[in-house]
């Protein structure tokens, strides 16, 4: 994700609580910055909240055949 794009989600999320569910490389004049932000807040992830979300992720591998392939997911009702 471009640090842009992350700064203006940080921005739009405010001070919101986020359960952070995913995360991305964060690229900075194309190339990788080294850190990591949530894809959905933009906020620069410590290592020990990578690990948190990595091992959640674990738990629910299903969750990975939930998305479609534009890699999106796909929200089942039941
Ligand atoms: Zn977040």
């Amino acid at each position: 994700m471009q640090a842009k794009k992350a700064q203006i989600l940080r921005e739009a999320w405010g001070d919101r609580p986020c359960d952070h569910p995913d995360y991305d490389r964060e690229i900075v004049l194309g190339c990788d910055s080294g850190d990591k932000v949530c894809t959905q807040c933009g906020k620069d992830l410590s290592a020990e909240e990578i690990e948190e979300i990595r091992r959640k992720k674990q738990v629910s591998p299903l969750a990975a055949l939930g998305r479609n392939d534009k890699g999106t997911e796909t929200l089942c009702p039941k």
